[in-house]
């Protein structure tokens, strides 16, 4: 997902675990789920009131907005995440209390086009995981006015409805009727399906932007479902909202893989200019347990380059010198530290899913040589230990001839040889993340997104653009 989000110029942004409460009240929303039910609120010990993040966008948002990202970074800011959130729900299959998404945020620009980026972005990512069948069900929930008249009618619908709902959907009813749309209860839900729908109360410029999205997904060849009763349980979503869902050959359905939309007002809530955003995350575990399913985990294994053996005691010293110059040369290599028996050392080798081992005993070191073997195609040569670096490099330019011609358009040393057609599925974002690095450390060093420890929610919406 890494790899995507760089084949689309996001850069990585890694915001704190911990956030005050109110970054998530204000931003995720007092009527969501999320806020009301779910999140792991304890005071610190200055007494604040902290919040371990339930979802990434509001403290995205918030480090934007405290490290004034938007005046110092080039607009728009198209920013990925990765990493854990914490949510208090009954854990059941795809559902847990700790669990780790991935997502991007793309902020400061409005318009279909980049919504439309977000969406293609995220099916992009799953496609190059090797997800052959995914559902896009798309909606739009409005503009500010289109919500207002909405909620008024669903208001009006609900009422009538109400006494036969859960104690949760009287609630809701109060504080957002839209959120009763998200109410899992099956009997609230048959209520729900004959509620008003919302393009029935859409403004003209929220239609025209809609349209313009799906124009554009059309062009693309991108298959799409409509759903109006999609809503998502977020406060902070205007206009369009999506979801992404795949179900396993074998019938499994862990939900929703990821969802996202644009967002309107929550810069702004947080404190910043009245600035938009779109953004999405996925369930980096409901991901992974598709993918175990379907059998696509062999896309994601890479294997070191080179298992360094050595041959009895006496070389272990000069093998784990030797490892050093190889992993110096720039191939990932392991070793054993210890002298154990060949047939063990291949085991581990084959393990670590190998391309090659390199094996010195003393009568080698003494010549100044090592013997590589191919474990794939099981050839052996005798290399020079002088000319490590262009020994090791004809070697593998001979067992694996594609990725020198794919290395121009892709990646320098992709090892899938998959053909990389645009869907490549070769996980190959280690290779790419070295790359990363560097640009990763710029961001952190020109706009840190730790939580400011001075940052008051309250005096930044007074400061507002200053
Ligand atoms: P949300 O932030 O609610 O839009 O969720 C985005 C994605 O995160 C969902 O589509 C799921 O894949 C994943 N997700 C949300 N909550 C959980 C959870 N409790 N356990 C596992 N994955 C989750």
């Amino acid at each position: 997902m890494k790899a995507t989000a760089e084949l689309y110029a996001y850069t990585e942004i890694v915001p704190p675990v911990l956030e005050y409460t109110e970054v998530f009240s204000r931003g995720t929303g007092e009527s969501s789920d999320i806020v009301r039910k779910e999140m792991y609120t304890f005071n610190d010990k200055g007494e604040r009131s902290v919040t371990l993040r339930p979802e990434f966008t509001a403290g995205v948002v918030r480090a934007v907005v405290s490290n004034k990202l938007y005046a110092t970074e080039e607009m728009p800011l198209k920013l990925f995440y990765c990493g854990p959130a914490f949510r208090y729900e009954r854990p059941q299959l795809g559902r847990y209390r700790q669990f780790n998404q991935f997502g991007v945020e793309e902020i400061g620009q409005d318009s279909s086009r980049v919504d439309a980026e977000c969406i293609i972005m995220a099916m992009q990512g799953l496609y190059m995981l090797g997800f052959q069948k995914l559902s896009l069900k798309i909606n739009t929930i409005g503009d500010d006015a289109t919500r207002k008249a909405y909620r008024e009618a669903l208001k009006s619908y609900f009422a009538l409805h109400i006494d036969e709902m859960c104690d949760d959907c009287h609630e809701r009813l109060q504080l957002n009727p839209m959120r009763i749309l998200d109410c899992k209860v099956e009997s609230d839900q048959k209520i729900a399906a004959g509620a008003p729908k919302i393009k029935d109360y859409l403004s003209e410029a929220s239609e025209k932007r809609f349209y313009e999205t799906l124009s554009i997904l059309n062009d693309l060849g991108v298959e799409y479902e409509l759903d109006d009763s999609l809503v998502r349980g977020l406060d902070y979503y205007s206009e369009v909202v999506f979801e992404i869902h795949a179900i396993a050959q074998d019938g499994t359905d862990v939900g929703a893989l990821g969802g996202g939309g644009h967002y309107g007002g929550l810069v702004k809530e947080l404190g910043g200019p009245d600035l938009p955003g779109v953004g999405f995350a996925m369930g980096l575990e409901r991901v992974y347990s598709l993918m175990e399913k379907d059998g696509l985990l062999k896309n994601l294994e890479t294997g070191i380059d080179l298992y360094v053996m050595p041959v009895g005691e006496n070389v272990l010293n000069d093998v784990f010198v030797l490892t050093e110059e190889v992993r110096q040369l720039g191939y990932s290599a392991d070793t054993p530290l210890a002298a154990l028996k060949m047939g063990a050392m291949f085991k581990k080798a084959e393990k670590r899913g190998a391309k090659f081992a390199l094996i010195l005993g003393e009568d080698e070191r003494d010549k100044g040589v090592a013997q590589l073997k191919n474990l794939k195609t099981k050839e052996q040569s005798e290399i020079s230990l002088e000319h490590l670096a262009d020994e090791l490099d004809s070697a593998f330019h001979k067992a694996f001839p594609d990725e020198e011609e794919e290395a121009e358009g892709h990646d320098e040393s992709c090892s899938c040889g998959c053909g990389h057609d645009g869907h490549c599925s070769c996980g190959d974002a280690e290779k790419t993340d070295e790359k990363a690095d560097d640009s990763d450390a710029d961001l952190v060093k020109e706009g840190c997104a730790c939580s400011d420890a001075d940052y008051d929610p309250e005096e930044k919406k007074e400061e507002g653009m200053k």
